[in-house]
């Protein structure tokens, strides 16, 4: 099995070779990202394995198809840059819907402690021998109320670190679990309720902008909105006016809506293009992550492993269990999936 495996960077090499190996599954990395010029490197290729912001669309599709491509295997959860409707009856698609979201759930927690504790100042003033305080003050986590969006893996475990710190939470999920104990309640009482808010949701064409001025219009004053999910999650535009105004106290962004162009890449010493990235940075409330929530090392073993299973369960039977449905776009939904494959 010959996989072209997009996107590379040296973190993923190390798991991939070391599962590949195991398994007899060669993987030919590229640095460079899926899409319509690179597409052509998967000449001869059983399946390529993509990231988060490789470009999976139609067009991209054709070409895969065309040179022999029969499967594309993301080594991460969320699928919305492959065009999986289009795949259908052309490609499978497999995913990895779990792998550590203690990694993802962490992190949010992490950003969200250094920001309502100001660590990334105090970080760089101590750094100078800066020892004042003034202007470092936060505020407690116990006792406020943090509504999360999106209530499966990631949010459920973001929900119990928030739980162990004293917080009330209040969530909001399309397809409530009922068996938790968690206090569900709609949009907008989350919005108009909470101190922090986090997004853990996919993004689709329901969740896109979910965070928006209308909602930023909804929100307490000085409420803390948090975004490990993914950036079009939040109209940017609309958030750093938000900021600009005083009516949202902090950000803390690990995505970013047009994180594309530069997440993942070294910048420093360049001039970056986009003006709301390069504003919001500048703001002292915001603080932002490059898509670095998934980063752990017990993630990307657990990455490596499922993406290579999920290819070698593939290319047995045609079957995985790991493979997603355009009809329900949730595995664990689709009954044509569980009893047998997708096409
Ligand atoms: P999951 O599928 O377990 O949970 C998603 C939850 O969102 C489900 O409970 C689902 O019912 C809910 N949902 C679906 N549509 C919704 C809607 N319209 N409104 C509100 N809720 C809705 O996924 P997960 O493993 O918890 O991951 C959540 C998201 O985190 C992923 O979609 C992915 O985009 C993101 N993620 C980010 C990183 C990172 O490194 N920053 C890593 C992994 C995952």
């Amino acid at each position: 099995m010959k996989i072209a495996f997009f996107d590379a960077k040296p973190y993923d090499i190390t798991y991939f070779e070391q599962y590949g190996e195991e398994n007899g599954v060669k993987f030919k990395f590229y640095d460079t990202r899926l899409g319509e010029d690179t597409a052509e490197l998967s000449r001869g290729c059983d399946a390529v394995c993509v990231f988060v912001n490789d470009d999976v669309s139609s067009t991209v599709i054709d070409r895969l198809y065309e040179y022999g491509v029969r499967l594309i295997a993301l080594r991460c959860s969320g699928f919305n840059n492959v065009d999986v409707k289009y795949a259908y009856e052309k490609i499978h698609v497999v995913h990895v819907p779990y792998y550590s979201p203690y990694a993802v759930a962490e992190h949010t927690m992490a950003m969200l402690l250094t920001s309502v504790r100001r660590i990334h100042k105090a970080y760089n003033r101590t750094k100078d021998f800066n020892f004042s305080l003034s202007g470092l003050t936060g505020f407690d986590l116990h006792g406020k109320t943090v509504g999360v969006i999106g209530t499966g893996n990631i949010g459920r475990t973001f929900i119990n670190i928030c739980e162990g710190f004293g917080m009330k939470v209040i969530a909001y999920d399309k397809f409530p679990s009922e068996e938790t104990d968690i206090e569900y309640a709609p949009l907008e009482r989350v919005f108009e309720e909470s101190d922090v808010i986090s997004l853990h949701c996919p993004l689709n064409k329901e969740t896109y902008h979910i965070i928006d001025e209308d909602a930023i219009e909804k929100m307490k004053k000085g409420a803390t909105i948090v975004n490990t999910s993914r950036g079009a999650l939040i109209d940017a535009d609309a958030l750093l006016e938000g900021i600009k105004s005083r009516k949202i106290g902090a950000a803390c962004l690990d995505v970013y809506e047009e994180e594309n162009d530069v997440f993942f890449e070294d910048f420093s010493g360049h001039i970056i293009d986009d003006d709301t990235l390069a504003r919001l940075i500048t703001m002292p409330n915001v603080l932002v992550t490059s898509h670095q929530a998934f980063l752990t090392e017990e993630a990307l073993s657990s990455i490596a492993e499922t993406t290579v299973r999920n290819i070698v369960e593939f290319f047995k039977d045609g079957k995985c269990e790991n493979e997603l449905c355009y009809r329900c776009g949730k595995t664990a939904n689709c009954r044509q999936h569980r009893v047998d494959k997708c096409f």
